[in-house]
């Protein structure tokens, strides 16, 4: 049985790409960039005034008694540069206006007294200040985001300031979720007493929607014929299958004989973890169809779609899901054949996690309960507490 580590890298090994496309700014969140974006001015693009107040030229000042000037006229933000016709004057300025040409100093109403139309300068002025000078924060030309980067609320502000709003970003795959399973009906049903209500399907189209792929869910009965016929049409219509259930070693578990058959070679069955160990990957080639069959407990599946599906998403967009190393609050033995991921719940700081106990993968409730999981890889080894394992955030 092949490694967590191993497992992973068969799946990195095998990206998908799915073109490119440009949406708009409302709709870029969360995607990847597909190219590098360049500044199309600098920023500030004028030396900005940064406090309501007044503009003076300061090697006018008269630093030995208290100065006052003759205010000419206002700069409001949105304004046109203006000018002081008589650099003895001062112009009244507003926050976000573009400083008025031969002025080099902002002095805040704060430290001023205007009466008659004279601004009186009620203490020490620091010349040059209150001025956020054009391009200090960033040069036209220089890039302003790399490509690949997955966009976040700040991004989007700054595409908008750059005058993007056709955004090129990374097309998605189009995704199925397919959870098989004669004793699941869907929640629109009222179950048997031997049956449960389908819920992998909907958890993991709504993990999808948080990286922005909208997925279709289908159901299949344990049926050989009908699997096959099914997952024929569903593998012919769509880049990446999610399966959930029928991969492990039960009588009716025909999934892997039923992809095999139609094609999709297996790169791996099972891994040595806990939970998910039945984990099923393969490929259609001829349909560039990826193919990730989860064992159907929830816990598992859910595991497995974080760990492995994420950052497989991730990394064909040249990105990389981060996972942060986490201090684990307990002492912990890890075991001796197979890596786990343990279900862990953040504190309130963020910078530690302590283990939930659940009632094993097929405890759904236990999800709800938790920030994530902790990778453990296997090795019958002792780890004291403050240790620090890999963290992996469920979405
Ligand atoms: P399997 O991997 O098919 O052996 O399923 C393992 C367990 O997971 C069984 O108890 C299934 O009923 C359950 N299961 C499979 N698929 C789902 C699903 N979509 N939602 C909830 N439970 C499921
Ligand atoms: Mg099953």
């Amino acid at each position: 049985m092949i490694s967590v580590e191993e497992a992973l890298e068969i799946i990195l090994l095998k990206p998908g790409s799915y073109g490119v496309e440009k949406v708009s700014l409302k709709d870029a969140g969360n995607r990847f960039l597909a190219n590098d974006i360049f500044s199309d001015r600098d920023s500030p693009p004028f030396d900005r005034v940064m406090m309501d107040g007044i503009a003076i030229d300061s090697n006018l000042i008269n630093f030995k008694e208290p100065d006052s000037f003759l205010i000419e006229s206002i700069q409001a933000a949105g304004d046109p540069q203006k000018k002081i016709a008589d650099k003895n004057n001062c112009i009244e300025v507003m926050t976000g206006a573009i400083l008025p040409a031969n002025t080099d100093t902002v002095i805040p109403y704060e430290d001023i007294d205007i009466v008659n139309g004279r601004a009186f300068i009620k203490q020490a002025i620091t010349p040059k200040k209150y001025i956020h000078r054009q391009g200090s924060d960033h040069k036209k030309d220089q890039l302003a985001l790399g490509k690949s980067k997955r966009l976040n609320a700040a991004d989007i502000g700054l595409l908008a300031s750059v005058g993007i709003d056709k955004v090129p970003v990374f097309k998605l795959p189009m995704v199925a979720i397919v959870s098989t399973g004669n004793e699941l009906v869907d929640v629109k049903e009222i179950p048997q007493q031997h049956q449960v209500r389908m819920s992998n399907v909907y958890s993991l189209q709504t993990a999808l929607l948080g990286d922005m792929v909208v997925a279709d869910i289908f159901h299949i009965n344990d049926d050989e014929a009908i699997l096959l016929t099914e997952f024929s049409k569903i593998i012919n219509g769509y880049d990446v299958v999610l399966i959930s259930g029928g991969v492990s070693k039960g009588k009716y578990d025909y999934v892997p004989l039923v992809l095999e058959k139609l094609g999709v070679q297996k790169l791996f069955h099972q891994v040595a973890q806990r939970p998910g160990k039945p984990f099923w990957f393969g490929i259609q080639e001829q349909l560039k169809t990826h193919v990730f069959a989860f064992p159907g407990n929830p816990v598992s599946a859910f595991v497995c779609y974080q760990f492995y599906f994420r950052q497989w998403l991730f990394s064909i967009f040249g990105n990389q899901l981060k996972l942060p190393l986490m201090n684990l609050s307990d002492d912990i033995i890890a075991s001796n054949n197979l890596s786990q991921f343990i279900p862990v719940i953040l504190n309130t700081e963020g910078n530690e996690v302590s283990i939930v106990t659940n009632n094993g993968s097929g405890d759904l409730f236990s999800l709800s309960a938790i920030d994530g999981f902790i990778y453990l890889p296997k090795g019958d080894k002792a780890y004291p507490k403050k240790s620090s394992f890999p963290f992996v955030k469920i979405t």
